[in-house]
């Protein structure tokens, strides 16, 4: 016997329609491109993503076409993230931070048919254009005053593309598993691949970022996504902020400590969200001011590498904010784990507490969870056995676009994350490494992401990596190398010995580099397999 309810199409069009209705008059406050604070509300988002769809349509858009996006987190890019789907083509955004070549290799693979971009990427589109096979113009996001003088073939300005067009527009009724939009992973190996994002996944995904026991995403809050709608959509927000009708700031270019410091406090951010290189940068900036606090702000969702632990404490004792830690990947919408308390850790010794908040954190409703060995059998969940974490639901990629890298789900459906892991009892997920980076040393596991943590709670550490350097006897040490804050100084011995006090004997690194900078993805990860070929044949002391 079937059911007898309704089968609405769960379309993000619907979002944007329901932000203008019970939300209209909430505010989306941007840094914009060309410097002037932006306020508007959700009510002119709404019409001008009308007027986006009517533009695109008056290009020849059709369902499923590509359109392309180097953008900043503005009001702009947001219109965009709803005019484009919500007419049927599918958003592509493009992260600016990668090479030119990637960018050009991304936007043919894509087939990208228009681009829109914000004047901050204009000399970078000219440079690579003429490679670009497939895009029949450009919009340059911004206003007439502004506009550029560009070599850009068919460049047209944002402003007077849209200010043209009807703000009515019936957003078509399309299957809810059609394509709404792309977003290619950084590809640390081989080329970019592409994830291919539906409606009904995007909506099912806000769903679960709303959840207090997720994000906790609600009318209530003021969100400010520092983590760039080029990556990973922003952790979701976009679309959540859509569905709760959160007032929203976009900080524009602006991801230095004194910029995001003078948004959350002039906007009274209440929840905010970065990779932790940004709160790096926002506590240096604290730290520096002292009379700066944080006052408004409650909670900070630090993930796309792991919060140290020094940075949570950080966070939660000098400036009273809860840090939820939060794991996912591009391929996961990318939501899959949040570390929320359970009730039965409330009032628990901080000490205690801490050891939860270090891990990932549990799965949201959606997400399942395996840890598997090399054999694919499945390990215990009892917060000491490690092995390749697999994932599947409704918001996980069954399959790169184009059919790249090939078959990526096993018989159950499962999808191999490349993350190794434990599951604890209480289902805290806590990533021991990347598989490529975990150091086998002499037959045991050391995860570099352990070591990296508990280099950066020394005082004088800034930024840590740690590599497995080839050795004779065994197999791989590690190697740590570590930027040291500014005016701080710590010798290599004094480090060795504050890390021998924090890991087993055999786990201390076999040595320190003292460097001036470190590699990093274009999404602010450590760029290891750079570091890799950089010390490749590096001569440890033990060796
Ligand atoms: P990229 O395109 O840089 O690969 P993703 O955001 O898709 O960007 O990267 C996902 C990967 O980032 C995960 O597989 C995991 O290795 C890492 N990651 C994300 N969040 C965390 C976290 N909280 N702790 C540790 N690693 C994380």
């Amino acid at each position: 016997m079937r059911g007898l309810m309704q089968d609405r199409p769960l379309l993000i069009s619907s979002l944007i329609e329901y932000a203008n209705q019970y939300h209209g008059d909430v505010e989306l406050v941007s840094r914009s491109v060309e410097g002037p604070i932006h306020r508007y509300t959700y009510a002119d988002a709404y019409k001008r993503s009308k007027q986006v769809a009517n533009a695109l349509a008056g290009f020849g858009v059709r369902e499923g076409d590509r359109i392309g996006t180097l953008a900043w987190n503005t009001y702009r890019h947001f219109e965009l993230y709803y005019g484009i789907s919500g007419m049927g083509a599918v958003l592509h955004t493009i992260n600016p931070r990668l090479f030119p070549d990637q960018i050009t290799y991304i936007a043919n693979h894509a087939e990208d048919r228009f681009i829109f971009t914000d004047l901050t990427f204009v000399p970078l589109l000219e440079q690579i254009a003429d490679k670009l096979t497939s895009v029949e113009g450009y919009v340059v996001m911004t206003d007439e005053a502004n506009m550029p003088e560009t070599s850009l073939p068919n460049a047209v300005c944002y402003e007077t593309l849209i200010g043209k067009q009807s703000a009515d527009f019936d957003w078509p009724k399309l299957d809810e598993s059609a394509a709404s939009s792309l977003c290619y992973t950084s590809g640390t190996t081989g080329n970019p691949k592409g994830v291919m994002y539906s409606h009904r996944s995007t909506v099912l995904h806000s769903f679960a970022v709303c959840t207090i026991d997720g994000i906790g995403m609600s009318s209530h809050e003021v969100v400010m996504p520092v983590v760039p709608m080029f990556h990973a959509n922003a952790w979701g927000t976009i679309y959540a902020a859509a569905m709760c009708g959160a007032k929203m700031v976009f900080p524009g270019a602006g991801m230095d400590g004194p910029s995001i410091y003078q948004l959350l406090d002039e906007e009274k951010v209440s929840l905010t969200l970065a990779v932790p290189t940004v709160w790096l940068g926002l506590l240096q900036h604290l730290r520096a001011e002292s009379n700066k606090k944080l006052p408004y702000m409650q909670r900070v969702v630090i993930g796309g590498s792991a919060a140290p632990q020094s940075m949570i404490e950080a966070f939660e004792k000098d400036y009273d904010v809860q840090v939820i830690h939060a794991w996912g990947m591009t391929e996961m919408s990318p939501l899959g784990t949040t570390g929320n308390m359970r009730a039965k850790h409330a009032g628990r010794p901080y000490d205690e507490q801490i050891a939860v908040k270090v891990k990932q954190g549990r799965a949201l409703y959606g997400v399942d969870l395996k840890i598997v060995d090399d054999d694919g059998n499945e390990l215990p969940r009892d917060g000491v056995a490690f092995g390749r974490l697999l994932v599947r639901g409704p918001w996980i990629t069954n399959g790169y676009f184009k059919g790249e890298g090939g078959d990526v789900l096993d018989a159950d459906s499962w999808f191999d994350t490349g993350d190794v892991a434990t599951l604890d009892p209480d289902g805290y997920m806590q990533i021991t490494d990347r598989s490529k980076d975990v150091i086998k040393s002499g037959g045991e596991w050391i995860s570099s992401i352990d070591l990296e943590n508990d280099a950066v709670g020394h005082p004088a550490v800034q930024e840590a990596a740690v590599i497995g350097v080839a050795h004779p006897k065994w197999d791989e040490r590690p190697l740590l190398l570590v930027i040291k804050q500014d005016g701080a100084d710590v010798s290599k011995e004094e480090l060795l010995e504050y890390m021998a006090g924090k890991v087993a004997k055999w786990q201390v690194p076999d040595d320190v580099v003292f460097v001036d900078e470190l590699p990093h993805t274009a999404t602010g990860k450590l760029l290891k397999t750079k570091l890799r070929d950089e010390y490749e044949g590096y001569r440890l002391p033990t060796a």
